[in-house]
């Protein structure tokens, strides 16, 4: 008799994207030929560069000749790869070596998977409001209870909001394992040493581990700001970091990302290279690596050609998030992020929750953005603004609501 995984039951999410699909097919078909403008998904519209493009191909031309054709590679990466990684650290001033690198085919499926080599019983800790994978990934682990009142029993939910800057104070219990993500998905709040260093502190502390999604480090322009949680003293005892290229190098369709797992990283029971061995043996057993094409797209990526022409890509996104920032503000709209992150953190007005908003943004501009209440309970009243798309998109879009927005 087989039974189902009754903790996808569970699931409150999934709810977010496929709702937001539900009430624009609603209002075009209530206003056949309005032209919707989307603001809403973080998904990179932009082609890639040359050089990345030159290394995709130099990707597949491997394959057309004896000599350079390989078949499954390491799961680990292509060490080539690991390496050009290590350097990346090394740039920013850390030092992570080539053992320490996981190549994976993006950072959600690690985000996702990382839980796998925890107890069971980890109490998980999340920002609030926080990309949906951390929390879903547990809830289908079993290690939280049912959905109530906007809550998971057992998830502990570190809040973060106006009067916290957007980033959480430790938890006041004891806590397990801390999802952390900064730049910050959806708020576009980004962590400084500082504010990093006493979750750092606190998880030498308690054996706890930190799950650090560095995904839109690139992002930051602001030098201060770190890029890496390795860039805090102590943390490579205590976290696990993981980034993509998909908003880097616009390899979201790609698929292309790494999770740095230290040596030194320890919890309860786990001496120094017991966690790095963990995910090594759930790696290679259930993933059978990035694709080779793929990688030598990543190494073009990482080169200094690469990084400057993915660097244009960027600037062009962060331009969008400049307008629409300006934009919002010139109407008199508060709004946080969009700086070092190209997400702005819309606060609603009025009091609007974040629902209404977005009723009254398609009703009234034809905008489609994303509920801030869709990320966690503390999302609510606030609305996501992404600066992903074609410029002349966003600068249509952001016009609109300026001019048809009702106060
Ligand atoms: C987009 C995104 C990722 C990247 O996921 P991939 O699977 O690498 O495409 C990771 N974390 C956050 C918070 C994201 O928004």
């Amino acid at each position: 008799m087989a039974l189902i995984n009754s903790n996808y039951d569970k699931l409150a999410a999934g709810y977010l994207f496929p709702e937001i699909a539900k009430r624009t097919k609603a209002f075009l078909e209530k206003n056949p030929g309005a032209k919707v403008m989307r603001l809403g998904i973080g998904n990179t519209t932009e082609p890639l560069p040359q050089s990345v493009i030159d290394g995709l191909s130099l990707g597949v031309q491997k394959l057309a000749r004896v000599e350079t054709y390989t078949g499954y590679g390491d799961e680990q990466g292509d060490s080539r790869l690991r390496k050009a990684l290590s350097d990346y650290y090394t740039s920013l001033g850390c030092s992570i070596d080539s053992l320490e690198v996981f190549v994976s085919d993006g950072a959600k499926c690690d985000s996702a998977n990382i839980q796998s080599i925890f107890s069971q019983d980890a109490i998980i800790a999340v920002q609030d409001p926080a990309y949906p994978v951390y929390v879903d990934s547990n809830v289908i682990a079993g290690r939280t209870g049912g959905f109530s009142n906007g809550l998971y029993e057992k998830l502990v939910y570190m809040p973060c909001n106006e009067s916290n800057g957007f980033f959480p104070e430790l938890p006041k219990t004891k806590v397990d394992l801390i999802y952390l993500c900064s730049p910050n998905n959806p708020t576009g709040a980004v962590a400084t040493k500082q504010q990093l260093k006493k979750f750092v502190d606190y998880a030498i502390a308690n054996k706890a581990v930190i799950i650090f999604d560095a995904a839109y480090a690139a992002f930051i322009s602001d030098e201060s700001l770190p890029r890496s949680i390795y860039q805090v003293e102590g943390a490579k005892q205590c976290a696990i970091e993981l980034n993509s290229f998909s908003k880097s190098a616009g390899f979201t369709g790609v698929r292309l990302g790494w999770a740095v797992v230290p040596l030194e990283l320890v919890c309860e029971g786990a001496a120094a290279g017991k966690i790095n061995s963990l995910w090594n043996r759930r790696q290679t057993t259930m993933f059978n690596g990035a694709s080779n094409i793929v990688q030598e797209g990543g190494l073009a990526a990482l080169s200094p050609q690469g990084q400057a022409d993915c660097r244009k890509v960027i600037d062009y996104y962060m331009n969008n998030a400049r307008v629409i920032k300006e934009g919002m503000e010139k109407i008199g709209l508060k709004c946080f992020g969009g700086v070092n992150a190209p997400y702005v953190w819309l606060k609603t007005p009025n009091g609007l929750k974040s629902w209404e908003f977005f009723d009254k943004l398609l009703s009234e501009c034809k905008v489609v953005g994303t509920p801030g209440s869709g990320f966690g309970p503390s999302g609510e009243g606030y609305f996501r603004l992404s600066a992903f798309g074609h410029a002349e998109n966003v600068v249509a879009a952001v016009k609109s609501i300026q001019e048809n927005l009702k106060s």
